[in-house]
């Protein structure tokens, strides 16, 4: 049984690795960021997709809040959106208007921001290779986008609601550039 002051010390130890990393943000966002709405992954969580643990891809990870409190987490954003797809089959009972936050990793930052954002966007069809192989990359803003996809060959730049399960399943199969 964990003590609440070892805990403390790790998420404190989290936090500086977090700045560590990130040397251009300011102190107190990922602080906030931390507490409130992006949790980070424990040692033991595991992407409820693939059955990875989930702490070891910081520039990958993405995860949701349900209303409920319960979170999830993934090893990247081929498994989030596979997840969000199936919510029923990996999250009995529970249905998109459950989910209060969803949050995937900036690719560009490594910086947790919130999926929904109007300004994010999703590289399909690139060279990268995350955990589980080709993936859909996430970006914030347009132009750094248009970059990765210029610099990693990128077939498509989707909004959010843009994702289909169609280009999930690209990513999954066949070496994962989508195929049409
Ligand atoms: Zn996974």
């Amino acid at each position: 049984m964990e003590t609440g002051r070892r805990r403390l010390l790790k998420q404190t130890g989290m936090v500086l690795g977090l700045l560590v990393l990130s040397p251009v943000s300011g102190l107190i966002s990922p602080l906030t960021l931390l507490a409130d709405s992006f949790p980070r992954p424990a040692k033991k969580d595991r992407c409820p997709v693939c059955g990875m643990f989930v702490h070891k891809y910081p520039h990958w990870m993405a995860g949701y809040v349900f209303t409920d409190g319960t979170k999830a987490f993934h090893c990247s954003p081929k498994c989030f959106f596979h997840n969000l797809f199936h919510l029923d089959k990996y999250h009995p009972g529970k249905a998109l208007d459950d989910l209060k936050v969803i949050w995937v990793t900036d690719y560009y930052t490594a910086r947790p921001v919130n999926a929904r954002d109007p300004e994010m966007r999703f590289v399909a069809g690139s060279t990268l290779v995350g955990p589980m192989g080709w993936d859909i990359v996430p970006v914030k803003g347009l132009q750094c986008a248009e970059t990765l996809s210029r610099d990693y060959f990128g077939q498509e730049i989707l909004a959010f609601g843009e994702v289909t399960e169609e280009h999930i399943q690209g990513a999954r199969k066949g070496g994962g550039r989508v195929t049409k």
